[in-house]
């Protein structure tokens, strides 16, 4: 039995040890080689192709048919310099992971011969069919094509001996299939209305770029004692296993230094990383052992969001090299830390100004706090969708699970900051301004660049935090696309913006100066959001409580979140900025439903299957051992309160056995009917209740039991590794 589990650890003693290969040379000389930047399209493009291709980045235009087949013939030329032999429409289906379908790049002429070919058709678009991704109703079979169409706006890259295009995934009928798509929308919404926003600041301003940096969160285990846990490979979380007797409690991980064989990992999948030209920047362990992070340097949110993704795929392949499993599964072990995605969130102008940014001078430091108080109040308008975007079978184990930033929508501004919104509030009357509050006001808004150089505090347990330059959404899940999260933040702040202008026009319209107008209407804004900013401790009693009082909504289960996508309020806010239509949303709200339904039932299906094959036959060994002894003894110790006196514990043992694994058989036995009754359910919108309410917590429950035998049972005979194995063999 137990066979499985030192079979693993005897391999793991026979790991590599890889010394990655580093080039003798600066990232800087090998950073972007894989990818088709604008660079390397001035060299292998026309003159025209090239201004063509670069327009359409920057307007987001389409390219003509004429300049595409430029394009793709220079594109070819260069992939296949790179030793490209096939080509792929790279793309984001709802299943949260990307896609690709690989072409070679051969055709065969009318005589027979070979000749490699690749035309502006096939670059800008593909038709995989790919009907079985996930649509939420919005294919028929009879209409099951759905198309891919190129994305300038996100370069080309090779990988292996394969072009990848990064691309869009549309339905027959032109609904989005993917995350791109609506993302790219949003960019552009919160393009419009923040550029107009800028305007009333500085002229110059014709456009504002999101940008996303993003903090990737990870563990590692070693690969066969990966294998040998069929939860983990299968779930991607372990569904059982007692806490080791010292995991994250002496925090002598989080920043201490990397093991020597993790930095070889990591020094391996950077250089493919900077070879792609995602910019990767800081790695450090984390807070629970084998627990670890890596960030790049932020860029524009579409591509930042294409080179995690990117990275995502490059850490999983370079791990099978140094025989580890990387896991991005928001909680794969029970009692320690899990895994997040800090997106960390701005808007940058054409002319180099981070709005999040406290300027020099009175005017940009207004226009930072409009740009702030705007984001607060998108956020307290939108918390529900926000959250929504968030909730999945992985991050509910640390949503509101005291770790991870609670289920209640938040925001954190800081002391100084706070502060200040508290005294515009109170200085700012709904009426004109007198000369001395005029002063007043200014004084303080110009000293926001010093008290923002104080304002070092970090508040660890707010979901949406202000960090001295942008917002941090804390709550994303590690697995998680940020497209979701990133295109409600972008649309509610759009539209947000747009609600400003149109208010302060008005007052402008009115005779109102127009600071005086700006500050009114932030003032308004302020008092509107003001139930929405917190400063304590999110994770506490007290703020369950308070935000109750606010006002705030805490929503715990996955079922409620996910309505947030169908409310009237969303429909509105995403067909008004046309992000997405009432169809699209709920063909996303019932991918959400069932993704989270078959997560649960492939969890509660694996732990039925261990519980019954693996844990309760090596109780039942061990128990078989126990009496077998029990029994010897009686034949040896001859005295009964003797016999007594020795066995009694061991008996005790045998009974507590029992009981366990009769509360194992049973609960299974539960969980198994509950599970057939929830099947019944058609509709994901209904079955998810009933998995959330009545399948899943017999995972828990189950476990209970049998982490109470992994600690009875003989280690020699217990088949799976341990916490203590998994955590820190590296
Ligand atoms: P910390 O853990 O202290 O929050 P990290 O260095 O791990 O900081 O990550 C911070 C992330 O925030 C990086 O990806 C960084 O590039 C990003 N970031 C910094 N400024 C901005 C900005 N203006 N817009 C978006 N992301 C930013
Ligand atoms: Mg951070």
């Amino acid at each position: 039995m137990a066979r499985i589990r030192f079979t693993a650890l005897e391999e793991l003693n026979k790991r590599p040890n890889i010394n990655a290969d580093f080039p003798a040379v600066k990232i800087s000389d090998y950073f972007g080689e894989n990818v088709f930047s604008l660079e390397k399209m001035q060299k292998f493009l026309s003159k025209d192709a090239y201004k063509g291709v670069k327009k359409s980045i920057e307007t987001g235009n389409r390219i003509d048919r004429r300049i595409a087949d430029q394009i793709a013939a220079g594109m070819k030329d260069w992939a296949i310099s790179k030793g490209a032999s096939h080509y792929t429409h790279w793309f984001h289906p709802l299943t949260g992971n990307t896609a690709e379908k690989h072409d070679a790049f051969l055709n065969i002429d009318q005589n027979g011969n070979p000749f490699e070919m690749f035309d502006g058709e096939l670059l800008s678009q593909q038709e995989p069919d790919a009907s079985s991704f996930p649509h939420g109703g919005l294919r028929n079979t009879f209409e099951a094509r759905g198309y891919t169409a190129w994305d300038p706006s996100s370069p080309a890259f090779v990988v292996g001996k394969t072009l990848c295009i990064p691309t869009i995934f549309i339905s027959y009928t032109g609904e989005a299939l993917d995350y791109k798509m609506p993302l790219l929308k949003s960019v552009q919404e919160i393009d419009i209305a923040a550029t107009e926003v800028c305007n009333y600041f500085d002229k110059k301003i014709q456009k504002v770029i999101t940008t996303l940096g993003w903090e990737q969160e990870y563990f590692l285990v070693d690969e066969a004692l990966w294998r040998a846990r069929p939860d983990l490979s299968l779930t991607g979380r372990t569904l059982m296993g007692h806490a080791s007797a010292k995991d994250q409690q002496l925090s002598d991980h989080y920043f201490s230094s990397i093991p020597e064989r993790v930095l070889e990992y990591m020094k391996d999948f950077e250089i493919e990383a900077h070879k792609l030209g995602i910019p990767i920047k800081t790695r450090h362990n984390e807070v629970a052992p084998n627990q670890f992070e890596c960030a790049p340097i932020f860029e524009e949110v579409n591509l930042a969001n294409d080179h995690n993704l990117l990275l995502m795929e490059v850490m999983r392949k370079v791990a099978i090299k140094h025989k580890f499993k990387v896991l991005f599964h928001e909680k794969p072990y029970a009692g320690i830390n899990g895994s997040g995605k800090h997106n960390n969130w701005s808007l940058a102008t054409d002319t180099g100004i981070n709005l999040l940014k406290p300027g020099n001078t009175p005017k940009s430091n207004l226009q930072f706090l409009t740009f702030l108080i705007n984001t607060v109040k998108a956020v307290k308008e939108h918390g529900d969708l926000l959250r929504a975007t968030i909730v999945s079978a992985g991050n509910q184990h640390r949503l509101g699970a005291n770790e991870a930033p609670p289920a209640i929508i938040s925001v954190f501004l800081g002391k100084e900051l706070d502060t200040m919104l508290n005294n515009i509030e109170k200085r700012v009357s709904g009426k004109k301004m007198t000369a001395d509050e005029k002063t007043e006001l200014k004084l303080d808004i110009g000293k926001i660049p010093e008290i923002l150089l104080d304002n070092t505090d970090r508040n660890r347990t707010s979901p949406f935090a202000f960090t001295g330059n942008r917002f941090e959404f804390r709550a994303v899940g590690s697995a998680e696309n940020n497209a979701g999260p990133m295109i409600a933040l972008n649309t509610a702040v759009a539209d947000q913006l747009k609600r400003f202008k149109i208010e302060v026009d008005k007052l402008i319209e009115n005779k109102t100066k127009k600071d005086e107008a700006i500050f009114q209407v932030l003032r308004k804004y302020i008092i509107e959001s003001k139930d929405v900013r917190f400063e304590g401790n999110g994770y506490s009693e007290e703020w369950v409580k308070e935000a109750k009082e606010r006002g705030l909504t805490n929503v715990l289960t996955a079922a409620e979140a996910f309505k947030a996508y169908i409310s009237k309020k969303t429909i509105d806010l995403y067909s008004r900025n046309k992000i997405l239509n009432k169809k699209e949303l709920y063909s996303r709200y019932e991918i959400k439903n069932c993704e989270y339904v078959q997560k649960i039932q492939i969890e509660s299906r694996v732990l039925g299957d261990l519980a019954k094959n693996h844990i309760i036959p090596t109780a039942v060994k061990y128990q078989n051992v126990l009496i077998k002894s029990v029994r010897d003894l009686k034949e040896i110790i001859t005295d009964n309160n003797e016999f007594v006196n020795i066995s009694q514990r061991r008996i005790a043992t045998i009974k507590d056995i029992s009981k366990h694994t009769t509360s194992i058989s049973k609960q299974v036995f539960d969980m198994i009917n509950e599970r057939k009754k929830a099947n019944k359910i058609e509709e994901c919108e209904n079955k998810i209740v009933k998995y959330e309410n009545d399948v899943k917590p017999f995972l828990d429950k189950i476990r209970y039991h049998i982490d109470k035998l992994e600690l009875i049972v003989d280690d020699e005979m217990w088949s799976l590794p341990k916490y203590r194995e998994l955590l820190f063999n590296r």
